[in-house]
């Protein structure tokens, strides 16, 4: 398990407590956990059908701030295109941004690619099955290793993910606020965490808090561990997780040029450093605090037409204006890359060049 800080909380469960509990979410997860196209169901593991580490990984880096219904169809594409990690490995990284596309956090798509480069090359093939060698891999961080070890490999670690964190704090009515509270809450969760069944465990938590101890109406009749819960108790589960207020997100301003040239438009690569690294996107100025002459900032001298409506669209640290220009040339003659319209889903075009796109269509 990985190192989790060794603080003692006065709230922690005694160890009678804590092995009810176990046992009183495992035998909820033996009725109820959801079926989901990556996962092992708990009767399948206990005749000893394992999990496969490729398809769990994929699953677990999609999810990464995107909903279950959102990801799958994501998750089976990639799968259907490469059914290994290794074939995803020698793929090419534009075909895998351009599949990724609509899934946001492009940064997991290179990393995704990365990754699966390391094992393909360095692992023969096969994930490492331990907590501590999967840490090291690009793009896998500790909630990852710790679930793919427990998932995979049965290896006693504690997950804690959004979903685990609203559980436990609850659980023992921390009023320690975010994020100040993670150190404690990741305490608190491993005093929880099975050392047998690890697997199944670390999936019945992440269902509870899917399903059951849900942001904003708890069902707590339905959950196996209302009995120990001392939000529940108090009748304040809402209150929890605390949470220090967060600034307003600053605004940001920008302007983009879509340049058309009969059923094609002029994309470039953008760096592979930056936000939306190594994805397509249109020609445009910087995204600054004020907005500036974005003309100044054209790809070519042209008549550009400022599209009616303005482009909105949030990311995790700012919230961006984006004003949308268009022009149309007779050939594609600008030194650029020309995507025809017709093709466009072949290009890795995040979901802000993709509104833009269709601003300028309007
Ligand atoms: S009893 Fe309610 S608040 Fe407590 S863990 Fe269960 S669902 Fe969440």
């Amino acid at each position: 398990m990985n190192k989790t800080p060794a603080i003692k909380s006065p709230k922690a469960k005694t160890e009678r407590q804590r092995s009810a509990m176990r046992r009183d979410l495992l035998a909820w997860y033996d009725d109820s956990a959801r079926a989901l196209p990556w996962r092992v169901r708990p009767e399948d593991r206990a005749r000893g059908v394992a999990a496969d580490p490729y398809a769990v990984w994929l699953s677990e880096i999609m999810l990464q701030q995107t909903t279950v219904p959102h990801a799958t169809p994501y998750w089976e594409k990639f799968l259907a295109r490469f059914p290994t990690v290794t074939d995803l490995a020698r793929a090419n990284r534009d075909e895998v941004l351009a599949m990724w596309a609509g899934l946001g956090y492009y940064a997991r798509a290179r990393n995704l690619h990365k990754c699966a480069g390391v094992i393909a090359d360095e692992h023969g093939g096969a994930f490492p099955n331990t907590e501590a060698a999967l840490l090291k891999l690009p793009g896998i961080g500790l909630y990852t290793a710790a679930t793919l070890a427990a998932i995979c490999f049965d290896e006693a670690t504690n997950i804690v993910d959004g979903n685990v964190e609203r559980v436990i704090s609850r659980i023992f009515a921390l009023d320690n606020p975010l994020p100040k509270a993670r150190r404690e809450l990741r305490a608190l969760a491993a005093t929880l965490a099975a050392p047998k069944r690890a697997g199944d465990y670390g999936q019945a938590l992440m269902d509870l808090g899917a399903t059951v101890c849900t942001p904003r109406s708890p069902k707590c009749g339905d959950c196996p561990w209302q009995r120990h819960c001392a939000a529940n108790a108090a009748g304040t589960q809402t209150d929890y997780p605390k949470k220090i207020k967060k600034a307003k997100l600053p605004i940001r301003y920008g302007a983009v040029f879509v340049l058309r040239a009969g059923g094609a438009v002029m994309l470039e690569r953008r760096d592979d450093e930056g936000l939306l690294g190594g994805m397509m996107g249109f020609p445009g100025t910087a995204w600054g605090e004020r907005p500036e002459d974005p003309l100044a900032s054209a790809p070519c001298a042209r008549n550009w037409e400022l599209c009616a409506g303005e482009l909105r669209h949030i990311f995790t640290h700012f919230d961006l204006r984006l004003s949308v220009y268009r022009a149309e040339i007779p050939a594609p003659t600008q030194d650029g890359i020309w995507a025809p319209l017709a093709d466009i889903k072949r290009y890795a075009l995040p979901t802000v060049m993709t509104k833009a796109l269709t601003l300028s269509q309007k």
